[in-house]
């Protein structure tokens, strides 16, 4: 196998991000990888925009600078660069495609929860990074 030179370590900033930002470490520390950080944003719009008739700039500014503290304080704690910390809006999975694609990864890590019933059936972010990846993806199980 060839060894990963570029990985894409996907984090929604919940207290399970550190688990896979441990598994991508391990992965990138036995071959001197480079890892890059990446956290979207969903606009509230999408969520909201058609049933609410309101503006949602300054709340979604306030999530985005919020976002933005903690993604470099994460990075900072795993030694990743300002550089290679990127904080993006729109759907995840899209996101992490583009982003994958645009710094030429060759691995993307996201976290999977073990999902059961409708859960299951509703997806997860896990499975959209995994269909239509252009590179390997990895899924660490995490919250067990
Ligand atoms: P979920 O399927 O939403 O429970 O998320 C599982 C994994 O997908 C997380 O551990 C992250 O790796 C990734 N993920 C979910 N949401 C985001 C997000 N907004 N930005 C970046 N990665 C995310």
């Amino acid at each position: 196998m060839t060894d990963y030179s570029k990985i894409l370590v996907a984090v929604d900033l919940s207290e399970d991000s550190a688990e896979v930002a441990h598994k991508a470490r391990s992965i990138a520390g036995g071959n001197g990888a480079q890892l890059h950080l990446i956290h979207v944003i969903e606009p509230l719009s999408f969520a909201y925009g058609g049933d609410i008739p309101m503006d949602f700039s300054g709340i979604q500014d306030e999530i985005h600078q919020q976002a933005s503290q903690q993604l470099t304080s994460f990075g900072n704690t795993h030694g990743i660069a300002t550089e290679r910390q990127h904080i993006v809006l729109g759907r995840p999975e899209v996101e992490i495609h583009s982003k994958a694609e645009e710094i030429g990864a060759d691995l993307i890590v996201v976290g999977s929860h073990g999902r059961y019933g409708l859960a299951l059936l509703m997806g997860s972010t896990a499975n959209g990074v995994l269909h239509g990846a252009s590179c390997d993806v990895l899924a660490v199980r995490v919250g067990d």
